[in-house]
């Protein structure tokens, strides 16, 4: 398998020269877009891995689904469901179109910027910085890595420049979809994103996901089989940003990206898969990641469908 790995990198690199690293914060602009990676992990407890799977990235939107889970077992399912849609929408992760435009006012699913936003204001704690601890301790525990924490250059741009993030959130406020103080809920998402992880992280998440809930090795539950089918679920419908129904035709793994360059991949009761390569297509998604993906479903038959 690692050899299957190395050639999949080695096959993928030369797209790397085609997309483009993200820009819209410096931060991101300085990522090496030659980078390329993977780990994959299965619940019989291997691991496997090829290129770059140990350089660190930002987590970004791949956050969304740990958040989505977080929020379904502080609130329940039918108040997170009250206040975002389960639909895909067609339109870039960060569009504001149809906020406005959508009745009753709601975005459309969790997995875009609107929507996140929504589902971060629902974590519980004390405090703000009591809802981070709780979504760190969350991630490290599903990772199993204790060292995971925000990449604080990364976080201070996001905060920074979010102003589009920012208006989604007060628009969002007006309407009533969220409650409280703005600033504080954009902080906890801002965070979010920035958590820097590698390869083996993404594909512990995929992992946990695959395992319905429970953590490998130390068999600890932290969510359960409808909630991990219904992330799931979200990452097929609307994971790869604008480009996720393709996806699912053309690779047939639930995924979920992010704008770092890393991609999140769960086979159902089988593996999880992180990807890095912070070189992005047009939609967002990362370039080499995306080739990697598509060829290992059709080498080793893992479609889901
Ligand atoms: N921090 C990014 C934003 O909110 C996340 C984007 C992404 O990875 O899709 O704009």
């Amino acid at each position: 398998m690692n050899e299957l790995l190395e050639n999949l990198v080695k096959s993928n690199k030369k797209l790397t020269k085609k997309g483009e690293v993200a820009s819209y914060i410096p931060a991101l602009e300085n990522a090496n877009k030659d980078d390329l990676g993977i780990c994959l992990a299965d619940l019989d407890g291997n691991f496997y891995t090829a290129g770059d799977y140990n350089k660190k990235f930002t987590i970004q939107s791949i956050s969304k689904t740990v958040t989505l889970m977080l929020a379904i077992m502080d609130n329940g399912e039918k108040e997170v469901f009250k206040k975002v849609g389960m639909e895909p929408t067609g339109d870039a992760f960060n569009s504001i179109i149809k906020l406005e435009t959508t009745m009753p006012s709601k975005p459309l699913n969790p997995m875009i910027n609107a929507g996140a936003i929504v589902i971060s204001s629902l974590i519980k704690g004390k405090n703000k910085d009591d809802k981070f601890n709780r979504l760190l301790d969350f991630v490290r525990k599903i990772t199993r890595n204790q060292n995971i924490n925000i990449n604080k250059e990364v976080y201070l741009s996001e905060k920074r420049t979010g102003d589009r993030n920012r208006a989604m959130a007060y628009f969002m406020r007006d309407v009533g979809i969220i409650k409280g103080d703005v600033e504080d809920i954009l902080d906890l998402y801002f965070k979010q994103c920035s958590l820097e992880v590698n390869c083996v992280d993404i594909a512990n998440i995929g992992l946990f996901l695959a395992n319905e809930g429970v953590v490998p090795e130390t068999n600890e539950v932290l969510a359960n089989k409808y909630i991990t089918r219904l992330v799931k679920t979200f990452m097929i419908t609307c994971g790869m940003y604008n480009g996720s129904g393709e996806f699912a035709i053309n690779v047939g793994i639930p995924a979920k990206s992010g704008v770092g360059g890393g991609i999140l991949a769960s086979i159902p009761n089988n593996m999880g898969i992180g990807v890095y390569g912070p070189s992005l297509d047009e939609k967002g998604n990362s370039i080499g990641g995306y080739g990697i993906l598509k060829e290992l479903s059709e080498e080793k038959n893992l479609s889901i469908f």
